[in-house]
């Protein structure tokens, strides 16, 4: 997942059409490398939420606890992101990626 002023930049198997966030050179679902990337919303809405107290790698915010979401992009992919505070399901909210193709992305409102 990129991000790009356009939107978030995601990556699509065209073996298996499994969508993934992280560019690498192979589908995690079936190892193809028949690969593609399309820009999609970066605005979507919270659909899960869950608090962190503890991490072996770190915290992606700097600070615990921290909170595990994912967004339903109104382009239809369900994104993975960190967010410094919690978020109610149902918020809409707007993905960013601090590391572009490499993350980590987070989510605020
Ligand atoms: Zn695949």
């Amino acid at each position: 997942m990129t991000d790009q002023p356009t939107g978030l930049r995601l990556f699509t198997c065209s073996g298996c059409a499994y969508v993934f966030q992280i560019a690498r050179g192979f589908c995690p679902r079936c190892g193809g490398t028949a690969l593609s990337s399309s820009t999609k919303s970066r605005h979507g809405t919270v659909t899960a939420c869950t608090e962190v107290h503890v991490t072996p790698l770190g915290s992606p915010t700097g600070a615990v606890p921290f909170w595990i979401v994912l967004v339903q992009t109104d382009d239809g992919p369900v994104i993975m992101a960190s967010s410094a505070q919690p978020l109610q399901i149902g918020a809409a909210t707007t993905l960013t990626a601090r590391t572009p193709d490499r993350g980590p992305y987070m989510a605020e409102t």
